[in-house]
C-alpha cells in the first residue's frame, strides 16, 4: 500500500454535525498515536499571511511559529473546546482512544492566528465561546 493510500485510509472527509465538512477517523486510534501529518508545503511569514484572501483565511494556522495554509484533509478539521486531537510539530496526536467513525477535532485557540476570532457552539461544559 502506498503512503498516500495509507494516509487516506486513516482519515476520511465527510459532512460534519459541527460545521460543514469534517475529518473522521478511518480506523481506531490509541491515545498518543499520530492521526494525521500536516502538509507544510504552503508556508508564509506573518506579513504575507495577513494578505491571504479573506475566504481562505479560515484555513490559516500557526504551528511552531510558522503560518501555514491548511491543506486537504486537515483543513476540514473542526474545532472543539474538548478536542480529541492535539497538533504537535505538524502532527495531530490522539488525546484519547478514538473509535473508527468519530469526528476528529482540535482546539483552534492553540494554533489559530491571533487576528482571527470565531464563535464556538460546541456545547461542551468548558466551551470558550470565542476562540
Ligand atoms: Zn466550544
Amino acid at each position: 500500500m502506498s503512503l498516500m493510500n495509507k494516509i487516506m485510509a486513516d482519515v476520511t472527509v465527510q459532512n460534519s454535525k459541527i460545521e460543514g465538512k469534517g475529518v473522521f477517523a478511518g480506523r481506531n486510534f490509541r491515545k498518543g498515536e499520530t492521526v494525521m501529518k500536516w502538509d507544510t508545503s504552503i508556508v508564509f511569514i506573518k506579513r504575507d499571511a495577513l494578505k491571504v484572501l479573506l475566504n481562505k483565511r479560515k484555513y490559516l494556522v500557526v504551528s511552531n511559529g510558522m503560518y501555514l495554509l491548511a491543506q486537504y484533509p486537515e483543513k476540514y478539521l473542526n474545532h472543539s473546546c474538548m478536542p480529541n486531537t492535539l497538533e504537535k510539530n505538524h502532527y495531530d496526536i490522539a488525546l484519547r482512544n478514538i473509535r473508527k467513525g468519530e469526528e476528529l477535532t482540535t482546539d483552534y485557540s492553540l494554533d489559530a492566528p491571533p487576528h482571527i476570532k470565531m464563535k464556538c457552539a460546541c456545547k461542551n461544559s468548558n466551551c470558550k465561546r470565542i476562540i
